[in-house]
Order: structure tokens, then C-alpha cells, then sequence
């Protein structure tokens, strides 16, 4: 099975990288690709070029067997829409069941999330919930996907929907830019090399840092 965790990852932080080995383990996956996108439909575009967010992951995932950087959103031009993405995974993995990771808050959009629908077609959904906030299934859509076990996930390659509650890390690339914004200490909240580089490159320093 290969896990599919998706993010602007301006710049990527320890909340990501933690979610994305605690996944890994929990589902007992292959790989875990981080796919950094290219121009996010639904938010203001990144800070740091593509090709420095690249970067930065890299030297994140060092040494991480089983994270892999996946640049398919980057080299596509257009819009980083999922359903494009997911029909391309399909297409490289035939033959294993995908796991597409997605916060709450994001799932709670993604009826408006273009082809959401089709996502299904192309891989599985886990929603990652805070303990104790169970996502609403309001569509009959999802209602009728949800499967309570985690292993049906592996007899089906796409399909189902499974919720995983996780405990986050409070940590968000939003607070990272305004501490770097704000020449404020950013240890522990990310890698030493991705500040290391934030710092040689003069990034993020605008103090109207969102
Ligand atoms: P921003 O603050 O710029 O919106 P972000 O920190 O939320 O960025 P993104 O790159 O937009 O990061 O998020 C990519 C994915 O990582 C999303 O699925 C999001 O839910 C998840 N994510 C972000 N922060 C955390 C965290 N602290 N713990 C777990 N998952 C996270």
C-alpha cells in the first residue's frame, strides 16, 4: 500500500513529517509520498518557488527511508487538482491499494474540491481526526464508503473511507513564516537544515507573513 500526503509544504515542519511516519507505521505502508503542490486551487499561492519547497523536503526526508518526495504536481503545469494526481498514481501503481491522507478540516471542503467524487475511483481517503472530534459524514456519498476496520483498506485498491484519529503536533508552516517573519527562534518546530536554508536564502522575511 502507498500512502499519498499532499501540502503546500511552505515550508514543510515537523507536524508534517510526524504525520507522515505515524501513518506509515499505522498502516503498515510501503511508502509515504509527499507531493508538494505546484498551484493550490484553493488557497494563496506559496511563499518559497516550487523548486525551493523541493528543497527543503528533501533535506527533511533524509535519511527517512519510506518517505519519498513526489514532484508530479511541480512538473504538471496547471492547477494541483487531486483527481489529476490520484488518476496518475493509479496509472505508475496498478496494482496497489492508494491511501489518500487528509486532515479534517481539509475533508470537511471537499465536496468543493473539483471531481471529488472521482477521487474514489483512484485511491482510498482516510480522514486524519483530533481524538475526540469525530468528522460528520453529512453526504450520503461518504456514509456508504466508510468501512469501520483498517484492514479492508488493503483488500480494496480505492474506494473506502476511513477515519484515523491522530494526535497532531499544534505546528503550522503559517506560524513558522511569521516566527522567521518576526527573527524569532525557530528550533524544534522543524529540521535544523530546512532553517539552515530558510535563513541562507532569506526566505520568509516579509513581516506580513500569512
Ligand atoms: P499553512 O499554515 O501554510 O496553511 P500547513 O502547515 O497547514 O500550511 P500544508 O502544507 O498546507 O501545511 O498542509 C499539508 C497537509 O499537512 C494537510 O493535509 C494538513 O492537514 C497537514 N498538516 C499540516 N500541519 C499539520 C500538523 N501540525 N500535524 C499534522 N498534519 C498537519
Amino acid at each position: 500500500m502507498i500512502g499519498i500526503f499532499g501540502g503546500t509544504f511552505d515550508p514543510v515542519h515537523y507536524g508534517h513529517l510526524r504525520s507522515a511516519l505515524e501513518v506509515k507505521e499505522l498502516f503498515g505502508l510501503d511508502e509515504v509520498r509527499l507531493i508538494p503542490s505546484s498551484q493550490p486551487p484553493h488557497r494563496s499561492q506559496p511563499h518559497a518557488t516550487a523548486s525551493m519547497r523541493v528543497q527543503m523536503l528533501n533535506m527533511a526526508i533524509a535519511n527517512q527511508p519510506g518517505l519519498v518526495i513526489d514532484t508530479r504536481e511541480i512538473d504538471r503545469a496547471g492547477a494541483s487538482y487531486m483527481v489529476l494526481t490520484l488518476e496518475s498514481l493509479r496509472q505508475d501503481f496498478p496494482d496497489q491499494p492508494l491511501l489518500l491522507f487528509i486532515g479534517s478540516d481539509a475533508f470537511n471542503q471537499l465536496t468543493s474540491w473539483h471531481q471529488w467524487q472521482r477521487l474514489f475511483d483512484f485511491a482510498h481517503i482516510v480522514v486524519l481526526t483530533r481524538p475526540g472530534f469525530p468528522v460528520l459524514l453529512l453526504d450520503e456519498f461518504f456514509a456508504v464508503r466508510q468501512v469501520g476496520d483498517r484492514d479492508e483498506l488493503a483488500q480494496n485498491l480505492s474506494g473506502k473511507l476511513y477515519c484515523q484519529p491522530i494526535t497532531q503536533l499544534d505546528i503550522s508552516a503559517t506560524a513558522v513564516r511569521k516566527i522567521f517573519a518576526d527573527h524569532h527562534n525557530p528550533a524544534f518546530l522543524l529540521p535544523d537544515a530546512v532553517i539552515a536554508y530558510i535563513n541562507q536564502n532569506k526566505l520568509y522575511q516579509a513581516q506580513i507573513a500569512h
